[in-house]
C-alpha cells in the first residue's frame, strides 16, 4: 500500500496541531492514515486505499458510512433551513420523545454535544440533587476529558490521571474494580453517607470490552437505593447499541436513575445526552437549580440525523442484522485463536467486538458473565474472559501495536489502534467482508 498522501498531510498536521490529531486516540504510530470518505462499511484514504472498517468513529456509526435517504434528507432540510437558531426546535422535542418511548430509566432528556459534557453534566446533577460531593467510578472506566473521572488509584487513595487536574478533584472520587461487589460493599459500609452517585459503564468499553458478572449491576443499584446514591449508567457506547432501542440496561434490566448517551443518539453528529427520572433530570436550569447550559444543544442538524437515524434502526430490523453479523465475526475469531493463538481472547456482545492480547484473566469470580455466553458451563470463554480492568493491563499491547495493527492495515482492516478499545461491526457491512477480515486476522494472528 501506498501512504505518501498520508505521510504528507501527517507531517503537515504535526506543525499546527499537537500531536497531529485532534483526538489522541487516533496517533498511532509511524503515522495514521488521513481519510478521505467513507463508503458503506468502509473507508477510503487520501492515498485511494480502501479498509474495512471496524472503527465505525468510535462508534456512532450503527449504519456505516452511508446515511440512508431519510436521513440525508433530513440533514440536508436542517442544514439549508439554517444551521441553528438558539430557541427551540420540534425535532429536539421528538427526539426526546423517542429516547423516552424506547428507554426504560428515561422520561426526561437533556441533549448536549459530547459524551464528556454528558458525563460532567450528570456528576454535576447527582451532585447537585444529593447535596453530597463524592462519586464512585470503576477502575479502568473512562467517561471522557473531565476532571472528576480522569482518576487513578484504588477505593479512597486515588490522584488524577493527568497533569492539569486538581489534587481536590481525586479527593472526592473514588474507585472499585468492575464487577468487585465486595469492593463496593466495603467502600458504601465507608463512605456511604457521603457518596452521590457511582458512575459506570454497564459494559466496560474502552478497556477490552469487560462484561458485568450476574449480580454485579444489581448489587450497585441496592448499595445506591439502601444509601441515598444515584445510579448513572454511561451508555455513551452502549446506547442504542447493546440490547437494541432498550439499550444495555434493557438487557440487563437494570433501572438507572441518570444514563448518560453520546454517539449513536447523534447518527454520527456531535450529540450527546443526560437522561432520567424527571424528579431528578428536573432539577438541571432552567427548571431546578443545576446549572447547565450550551450554545450548541439540541443542535437541529444534529437532532435530525439522530432522531432518523433511529427511526431507521427501528423500522428495518437492524439489530438482528448487525448482531447476527458480529456473532459470526466473533465465532470465526473463536476458531481462529483455538488453532493459532489460545493465548488471545475474543471478547464482545451485540455488535462489539476485540480480540484481546490476553488470556490471563484469574477465575476468581462467583457467577457467570452477562455476554453472550450466559451459563458458565455452557461457555467455553468464561473463565478467560477479563472480569476488570486489572486483567486486561495483563494484554499484550506493544504486540498488538506493534505488530497486529499494522499488519492487519495493510491487509485492508481498520481497527481501534490500541488494544483497549472496543470495535464495531455496521450495517453496511457485508458477509464477504466478514469473511475478508477472518482471513486477515489468521494471517496477522
Ligand atoms: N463515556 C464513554 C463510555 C465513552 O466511551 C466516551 C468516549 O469514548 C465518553 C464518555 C466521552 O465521549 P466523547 O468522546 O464524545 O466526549
Amino acid at each position: 500500500m501506498n501512504h505518501e498522501q498520508s505521510r504528507a498531510l501527517y507531517d503537515r498536521a504535526l506543525s499546527v496541531m499537537p500531536g497531529g490529531v485532534n483526538s489522541s486516540v487516533r496517533a498511532v504510530r509511524p503515522y495514521p492514515f488521513f481519510v478521505q470518505k467513507g463508503d458503506g462499511g468502509h473507508v477510503i484514504d487520501a492515498d485511494g486505499n480502501r479498509y474495512i472498517d471496524y472503527v465505525m468513529g468510535y462508534g456512532p456509526l450503527l449504519l456505516g458510512h452511508d446515511m440512508p435517504e431519510s436521513v440525508q434528507s433530513a440533514v440536508q432540510r436542517h442544514a439549508a433551513e439554517g444551521p441553528m437558531y438558539g430557541a427551540p426546535t420540534e425535532v429536539e422535542v421528538e427526539l426526546a420523545e423517542f429516547v423516552a418511548r424506547h428507554v426504560p430509566g428515561v422520561e426526561m432528556t437533556r441533549f448536549v454535544n459530547s459524551g464528556t459534557e454528558a458525563t460532567v453534566s450528570a456528576v454535576r446533577l447527582a451532585r447537585g440533587y444529593t447535596g453530597r460531593d463524592k462519586i464512585v467510578v470503576m477502575q479502568s472506566g473512562y467517561h471522557g476529558a473531565q476532571e472528576s473521572t480522569l482518576v487513578e488509584g484504588e477505593g479512597d487513595h486515588t490522584a488524577p490521571s493527568s497533569p492539569g487536574i486538581p489534587e481536590s478533584f481525586a479527593e472526592h472520587t473514588l474507585t472499585i474494580p468492575f464487577n468487585d461487589r465486595e469492593a463496593a460493599r466495603e467502600l458504601f459500609a465507608e463512605h456511604g453517607d457521603d457518596i452521590a452517585a457511582v458512575l459506570t459503564e454497564p459494559i466496560l468499553g474502552n478497556y477490552g470490552i469487560v462484561h458485568p458478572v450476574e449480580g454485579f449491576h444489581e448489587t450497585l443499584r441496592e448499595l445506591c437505593d439502601d444509601h441515598g446514591s444515584l445510579l448513572i449508567f454511561d451508555e455513551v457506547i452502549t446506547g442504542f447499541r447493546v440490547g437494541g432501542l432498550q439499550c444495555a440496561q434493557g438487557k440487563f434490566d437494570i433501572d438507572p436513575d441518570i444514563t448518560t448517551f453520546g454517539k449513536i443518539v447523534g447518527g454520527g453528529f456531535p450529540v450527546a445526552a443526560v437522561g432520567g427520572k424527571s424528579e431528578i433530570i428536573e432539577q438541571f436550569t432552567p427548571a431546578g437549580d443545576v446549572f447547565q447550559s450550551g450554545t450548541y444543544s439540541g443542535h437541529p442538524v444534529g437532532m435530525a440525523a439522530g432522531l432518523e437515524t433511529l427511526r431507521y434502526v427501528a423500522e428495518n430490523d437492524v439489530y438482528s442484522r448487525v448482531n447476527g453479523l458480529a456473532e459470526d465475526l466473533r465465532s470465526g475469531l473463536q476458531d481462529i485463536l483455538e488453532d493459532r493463538a489460545p493465548e488471545y481472547t475474543v471478547v464482545g456482545t451485540d455488535s462489539m467486538f476485540k480480540v484481546v492480547f490476553t488470556r490471563d484473566a484469574p477465575d476468581s469470580f462467583e457467577g457467570h458473565c452477562e455476554a453472550g455466553c450466559t451459563q458458565r458451563e455452557e461457555c467455553s470463554r468464561y473463565d478467560h474472559c477479563p472480569k476488570n480492568g486489572h486483567d486486561v493491563t495483563q494484554a499484550e499491547t506493544e504486540r498488538w501495536e506493534r505488530l497486529f495493527w499494522p499488519a492487519m492495515k495493510e491487509q485492508g482492516v481498520f481497527l481501534t489502534a490500541n488494544q483497549f478499545e472496543s470495535q464495531f461491526v455496521c450495517d453496511a457491512h457485508t458477509d464477504a467482508d466478514i469473511e475478508e477480515t477472518l482471513e486477515a486476522y489468521k494471517t496477522a494472528i
